[in-house]
């Protein structure tokens, strides 16, 4: 819960309106909260947490009213993926000290403890809604986080600096264009 909202609007779209967090409260105890005001750890369900949802609903800090995850964003997403349901959350995050370019700002789909989506093929709608735009989608199992979007060859070239072949090289020069500014000293080289 770290992106700016005008930031998630940019690079996810405005909210979709007839979506509603109803019962979920998944963000309130999967991500990290570092706001001025209010924050909390990772995989630890919030203070103000309660069965009904946040007690302090009336009162929540800024950053609980203005952030919202991907699913309540994109509309390409099915229906059945809030993260209550589906067990996967869609958030867009901001990296301090990205290890390359395609971490600095990107999409997270995490796979919940317990989820069947990607044996219902969830997840997979999931990346394909996320992975059509020029913004980097990463999955993670909680044991490993790996790179979907872009490509493996065009994260190659993006990475490396190696030149694309002619088909790629639009493709790879928006990526490099977009990202480079959060390139680490050593991935660019
Ligand atoms: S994870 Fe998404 S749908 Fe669930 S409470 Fe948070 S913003 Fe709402
Ligand atoms: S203050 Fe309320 S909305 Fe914000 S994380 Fe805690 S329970 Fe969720």
């Amino acid at each position: 819960m770290d992106a700016d909202p005008d930031l998630e609007t940019a690079l996810l779209g405005p909210l979709v309106a007839h979506r509603t967090c109803g019962d979920c409260t998944v963000c309130c105890t999967v991500l990290k909260v570092a706001a001025p005001d209010f924050s909390k750890p990772a995989d630890t369900p919030c203070a103000h947490l309660g069965a009904q949802g946040c007690t302090i609903h009336a009162a929540r800090p800024g950053i609980c009213r203005d952030w919202f995850c991907g699913w309540r964003r994109v509309a390409a997403m099915p229906e059945a993926a809030r993260p209550d349901r589906s067990g996967l959350l869609v958030s867009l995050g901001f990296e301090r000290a990205p290890r390359n370019c395609l971490e600095g700002v990107a999409v997270t789909v995490r796979r919940l403890e317990g989820s069947g989506a990607i044996e219902d093929g969830t997840a997979a709608a999931v990346l394909d809604a996320l992975c059509d735009r020029l913004v980097p989608v990463w999955f993670s199992d909680g044991a490993r986080k790996m790179l979907m979007h872009p490509d493996e060859e065009v994260a190659g070239h993006v990475l490396t600096g190696t030149p694309p072949p002619a088909p790629l090289a639009a493709e790879v020069a928006a990526w490099r264009a977009r990202y480079a500014a959060f390139a680490a000293p050593d991935a660019t080289r």
